[in-house]
């Protein structure tokens, strides 16, 4: 078995004794780099069991020493953050400084973490009646659980499990089948922070595993990012099982291209968030509408397109990696045959890049659509690859418009010079993260990532407030303490005063 990835349970990294494996492989080259078990039925139980044991010790650590493992933590993942880029690269085939990004965007969460007491306050009125105060505390839930996707494998996983465990919770992660290397370094450095044995547990598999997550009784949250159907899925079994739920889905993003805008900056950023990360981002633009006259910048945003090329991680004239796996690349080049099958125009078609040196792996080329309409499969399907689509609109109320009619609500953006028009986007769009010429909006980890819509299944979203909101519960207190001469006897109707 080469080298065969460990489940870590009750703070113990150990072999799987089971006997279905999965194979990880470099998407750059699909050789097999790890092999990954599906972890038994006994297993899953015993990650439960030991986060469920250490849970009734960790929700007593004062509150100080739970931020202070998440100092630790943050000093360690940047002391390491060129190794686990590395690492990262490795299984997505992501260019070393998109692997560096991925990972600093987790580390943000953790030093957010590492503030936790701030988000932890209650509330207290004194007086609600006589000598009565009335005050409110937030308490951890016990164990909670997070699913991860393949795209980000650092930056997800420390979506969930710092903040979940610094508001005093257990965790048990299934990363991501596909890239679970990543997360198996994270955890090893959540060690050496001190983490104490038991509050963070790592299995592996698929669908087998996450019903046994999604239906134990001792899993009190679910965190999901990943594809639409499985968010549906995920959120449909978890809360018919009475868990709180927060599944993130997938996306299908505009950017709105005013005439007045600055061209070159709109050219700039569209590449870059096209086809940046080969479009395997959830933020990822993939739509681009076209107001008025801005129709016209359309050869040079072909041109400034065919200008990046996809490479390997670490070569530095590499505009971004590969996709993550043959069947990825399979379907993407499916959606460019049905774009053009269904009358849109392939300016550009990616189909049949080539990396010298490489010639295995998932490489798609920057592909560019004109003349496309909401009818056709390139613009209603997610296609998660370096794919742009362009439509075109009169006005900017047709571009609202038609961003309200599309199903999901993760991100949009608008490139204007006009603040009138830019406010009134802001207002009037129907989706949760807005970048007013800013291409992808990813708020910091002081707000919440707020995709809306059909990219987003519960309510509250992660990081931020909502998360701590998320992983807690609010005890409401109300206390009197009797002086002597309070008058006896049984009070027999409700107070008024
Ligand atoms: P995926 O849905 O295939 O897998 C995500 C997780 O679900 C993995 O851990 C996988 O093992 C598990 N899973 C897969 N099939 C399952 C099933 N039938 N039942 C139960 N669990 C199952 O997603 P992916 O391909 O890894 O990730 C890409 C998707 O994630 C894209 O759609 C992208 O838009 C989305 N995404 C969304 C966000 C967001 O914040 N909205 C962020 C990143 C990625």
């Amino acid at each position: 078995m080469l080298n065969p990835v460990p489940l870590l349970i009750d703070g113990e990294f150990r072999q799987s004794a089971t006997t279905e494996w999965l194979e990880v492989t470099n998407p750059a080259t699909n050789e097999v780099i790890a092999s990954l078990p599906c972890a038994r039925d006994e297993e899953m139980q015993q990650a439960v069991a030991s986060a469920a044991e250490a849970f009734q010790t960790w929700k007593h650590v004062a509150l100080p020493e739970r931020a202070r493992l998440m100092l630790r933590y943050q000093h360690l993942l940047k002391e390491h953050h060129d190794s686990l880029a590395q690492t990262l690269s490795q299984e997505t085939g992501k260019t070393l400084a998109d692997a560096k990004g991925d990972v600093w965007r987790g580390i943000e969460v953790v030093e957010q973490a590492a503030n936790i007491a701030s988000n932890m306050m209650g509330e207290m009125v004194e007086n609600v009646a006589t000598d009565i105060d009335t005050y409110s505390m937030i308490q951890p839930l016990g164990v909670c659980c997070g699913i991860t996707p393949f795209n980000f494998p650092a930056m997800i996983p420390l979506w969930m499990f710092p903040l979940a465990i610094a508001a005093g919770n257990t965790f048990v992660l299934k990363p991501s089948e596909q890239v679970p290397l990543t997360s198996m370094r994270l955890a090893e450095l959540f060690a050496q922070a001190g983490a104490p044995k038991g509050v963070l547990q790592i299995v592996h598999g698929r669908k087998a595993q996450v019903d046994f997550l999604l239906q134990h009784p001792e899993i009190k949250t679910i965190s999901f990012v990943g594809s639409v159907k499985v968010a549906q899925y995920i959120y449909q079994q978890g809360t018919q099982h009475f868990k709180r739920v927060q599944a993130f889905a997938g996306a299908k993003n505009h950017m709105v291209v005013m005439p007045d805008a600055n061209k070159d900056q709109v050219i700039n950023n569209l590449v870059g968030a096209s086809v940046g990360a080969a479009g395997q981002r959830c933020m990822a633009i993939s739509v681009a509408v076209l107001v008025g006259g801005a129709k016209a910048w359309l050869p040079e945003l072909k041109a400034a397109m065919s200008r990046v090329q996809p490479g390997a991680w670490n070569d530095s004239n590499a505009a971004y990696g590969p996709l993550i796996s043959p069947q990825a690349k399979e379907r993407v080049h499916r959606l460019i045959q049905e774009g053009i099958d269904q009358g849109a125009v392939c300016e550009l078609d990616g189909r049949h890049c080539q990396v010298a040196g490489l010639p295995n792996g998932n490489w798609v080329g920057p592909t560019l659509f004109s003349g496309v309409n909401t009818e056709m499969s390139i613009y209603r399907e997610e296609i998660f690859g370096p794919v742009l689509v362009c439509l075109e609109a009169d006005s900017l109320e047709e571009a609202i418009e038609l961003i309200n009619r599309n199903p999901y609500g993760n991100g949009t953006s608008i490139f204007t010079a006009n603040g009138a028009a830019a406010r009134k986007f802001q207002h009037e769009i129907q989706v949760g993260q807005v970048g007013i010429n800013v291409p992808i909006p990813v708020p910091l980890p002081f707000f919440s990532f707020t995709g809306w819509r059909g990219s987003f299944y519960g309510d509250l979203h992660a990081y931020g407030k909502q998360a701590v909101r998320f992983f807690t519960e609010t005890k409401t207190v109300t206390a009197r303490w009797f002086d002597d001469d309070i008058p006896s006897g049984p009070n027999l109707t409700i107070n008024l005063r």
